[in-house]
């Protein structure tokens, strides 16, 4: 079955391939490596959204969400070698102190005590006292350079293990989500198939895979800051690229700012009133055309499609209210309107 595939380079598109196959030669002859390892680049890359790095260039690739999704089930169900993998990983609170780490930081850095790679999915066993399945995380660097590494020492409860922590290899991951739940305390994993303890990392399969991910449903990190939020449209089912391209269009943004100001057009705050000096143009701008009028070629027009806003209504403006937008008048009309 043809699954075109859209390969987009720094935000801008590269080549729309009619197939993985003419994806893979495209991908191999600009990059200069062999059409196998492309073909599980573009794999992973359009199933999980694993970008793939060549020195500071991203390349991203999209298929739409039936044929990414079915195609998962396909890499999973049959143990593929393309399929995302999962762990289970321990972690001793009293060597170090996992909980206070994440509220400090987005991302981490990791014994690398097996061959994890970008895009692996930890769940981390808090041992000890806990005994339960608490966090989430993903890896963004199977392997960290030794000169980049952070020894972060204040969360280190064992002196003579951070000590230790030093000579050993690093991953870096960032966190997803967390639970509290007795549901995957060590006895109940132990009835989901869990065999015997939990001593080092374990690849995750089964039904005690399936368990263990039924109880994550959020990525935390998702949906707070607009910027960065990726929405998905759908040209026919040729093509998918994130609507936020345009928010961050360096000259869409400016010719927008140019023309409305960098005051927020739903609230009025300006930032540089506010703020002083600090604030100075600084404003989010929004994407307001709807996702299904965009067609393809579509070329944002800044002054129609485009609106500043300050990143509170921007939030107000990507959340969903009984599974709808507000749109700009309405968010308006509602500080208006709700009491003071
Ligand atoms: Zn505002
Ligand atoms: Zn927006």
């Amino acid at each position: 079955m043809a699954i075109p595939i859209t390969i987009i380079k720094n935000d801008n598109l590269l080549f729309e391939a009619i197939n993985i196959q003419e994806a893979a030669m495209l991908l191999a002859e600009a990059l200069n490596i062999t059409i196998p390892r492309c073909n599980d680049l573009i794999e992973r890359g359009y199933v999980y959204n694993i970008p793939y790095y060549v020195k500071d260039d991203e390349y991203r690739f999209i298929a739409s969400k039936e044929v990414a999704d079915k195609r998962r089930k396909e890499l999973e169900d049959n143990n593929h070698h393309n399929a995302r993998r999962i762990w289970l990983v321990p972690a001793n609170p009293n060597e170090y102190d996992l909980e206070s780490a994440f509220s400090r930081y987005e991302t981490l850095d990791w014994k690398r005590s097996c061959n994890y790679e970008k895009g692996d999915i930890l769940f981390m066993y808090v041992s000890d006292n806990i005994q339960k399945v608490r966090y989430k995380v993903e890896v963004i660097e199977g392997l960290v350079r030794t000169n980049n590494v952070t020894y972060d020492s204040v969360f280190w409860m064992d002196d003579e293990k951070f000590k230790q922590s030093k000579e050993w290899k690093y991953m870096r991951f960032r966190f997803v989500d967390e639970v509290d739940t007795d549901e995957l305390s060590l006895k109940k994993l132990r009835e989901h198939g869990l065999k015997g303890n939990i001593q080092g990392a374990m690849k995750l399969t089964g039904e005690l895979r399936n368990y263990i991910m039924s109880f994550f449903e959020h990525d935390l990190t998702e949906g707070y800051y607009p910027d960065e939020v990726s929405q998905t449209l759908e040209e026919g089912k040729r093509k998918t690229v994130t609507v936020n391209v345009y928010e961050r269009n360096p000259i869409a943004r400016k010719r927008c700012i140019d023309y409305y100001g960098v005051q927020c057009q739903v609230c009025d705050v300006d930032f540089e009133n506010k703020y002083g000096e600090v604030g100075k143009g600084f404003i989010h701008v929004h994407h307001i055309k709807p996702l299904h009028e965009i067609q393809q070629g579509y070329i944002v027009d800044p002054i129609q499609d485009l609106i500043p806003v300050c990143p509170n209504c921007h939030a107000m403006l990507h959340r969903q209210e009984n599974g709808r937008y507000l749109s700009i008048e309405q968010l308006k009309e509602r500080i208006l309107t709700v009491a003071k």
